[in-house]
């Protein structure tokens, strides 16, 4: 796996109990899963000859982010190297305004959107699809996005005239504008494919983001209608099938607040959305991810209880969150921690627990309460 990150860290772990050899490139020996895995090759994703060396004697090749490189990607493809997911499915999670033409191509809803070339056209932009589709949104504010090296909300804005529209152009990176959707919630639909064909839909999740930052994930989604998340999850199917998309792929959706489904991202890996599924699913995404890029018959993806609800972990004050364990193991014996050891940054996502049962508020509360514990937000 190309990628130091909590991706490849629960990835590795979910190839353990395969018996499944684990190679990692990462960029430091710091890194969270180049802590835990023993074969690591410390080196740089975006130098060709890196990615070619490490890419020797590796059955198959697969990512825990989306910045390597196409052109490096297809060089590799050139010289026999099995990557999955592919280039040609991998670009529509590289780059952004490729993703919303190609899936407008295919009469998936997305967000009203087009490149823009300068704060000028961000104007007319917002001036233009008066009398388009109904419920499309226009005028200011306007969403503006870097085609690429976006995440967790960096390399998002949202302006609300010409003036503030200025600085995304300043990475000189392409930018995408799109109407700001007035969601009533986010959602998830996650789905996992194999070169065989063979798909598994997990149930959709509604995903909860602060500041940017995916907060909480509630499996299911709680009062989605059986329709809106039977079309959810036939949306992500069609993508994963369309754009020949193999391991695990998730796609951000947007529920507007008149009962349409707009697809927002897609991501092709363990996403933070299906962290549930570790304690959650009976096949989890990370399991699942490694059954499909080795082309293994996939494993069941049903929820094993009624309500299992993800909290992030963020980071706060105190460096260490171990003595914290203490009182959240004692106060929740069901609890389960995922901690990815990375060093603890105020606001940095350094892990996240699982909490399950028959009772919502109960299983959210739990959530919410070890959560900020750990971070130390709370001392009892
Ligand atoms: P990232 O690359 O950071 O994941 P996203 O495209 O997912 O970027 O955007 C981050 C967040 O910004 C979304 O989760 C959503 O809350 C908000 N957002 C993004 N696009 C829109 C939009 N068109 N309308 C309204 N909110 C949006």
């Amino acid at each position: 796996m190309v990628g130091g990150g909590q991706l490849a860290r629960m990835t590795h772990e979910a190839g353990i109990p395969l018996g499944i050899r684990f190679k990692l490139l990462s960029d430091t020996r710091q890194d969270s899963a180049a802590q835990v895995v023993s074969d690591v090759v410390v080196g740089d994703y975006r130098d060709l000859e890196t990615l070619r060396a490490f890419a020797q004697g590796c059955d198959v090749v697969t990512f825990d982010h989306e910045h390597v490189p196409a052109e490096h990607l297809r060089a590799l493809e050139a010289d026999g190297v099995v990557i999955r997911p592919g280039v040609e499915a991998l670009l529509h999670a590289q780059d952004k305004g490729v993703m919303r033409d190609r899936l407008t191509s295919l009469d998936v809803p997305c967000p009203r959107h087009r490149i823009v070339a300068d704060p000028a056209d961000v104007e007319r932009f917002a001036a233009e699809g008066l009398g388009g589709a109904a419920g499309e949104n226009t005028g200011f504010p306007v969403v503006l996005k870097t085609v690429r090296g976006g995440y967790d909300g960096k390399g998002v804005w949202v302006v609300r005239d010409a003036e503030e529209a200025a600085e995304p152009f300043r990475a000189g990176v392409p930018v995408l504008a799109e109407e700001k959707v007035d969601f009533a919630r986010e959602l998830a639909a996650n789905v996992v494919r194999s070169p065989h064909g063979q798909a598994v839909a997990y149930p959709v999740v509604e995903s909860i983001q602060v500041d940017g930052v995916c907060d909480t994930v509630i499996a299911p989604a709680p009062g989605l209608s059986e329709e809106l998340s039977g079309q959810a999850q036939e949306m992500a199917l069609k993508i994963a099938a369309e754009l020949g998309v193999v391991g695990h792929l998730a796609v951000e959706l947007f529920e507007t607040r008149d009962g349409r489904l707009l697809v927002n991202e897609l991501a092709m890996r363990p996403h933070n959305s299906g962290h549930w599924t570790q304690d959650g699913a009976v096949t989890s995404q990370f399991a699942n991810h490694v059954r499909a890029v080795l082309d293994l018959p996939l494993g069941d993806p049903r929820p094993r209880a009624t309500w299992t609800v993800m909290t992030n972990v963020l980071g706060g004050d105190f460096p260490e969150m171990y003595p914290a364990y203490l009182h959240c193991m004692a106060r929740d014996p069901a609890l389960k921690i995922h901690m990815y050891g990375k060093d603890v940054k105020p606001g940095r996502k350094v892990g996240h627990v699982n909490t399950y049962g028959d009772d919502l508020d109960d299983v959210r509360e739990r959530g919410r309460h070890a959560a900020d514990y750990l971070r130390g937000t709370i001392t009892e």
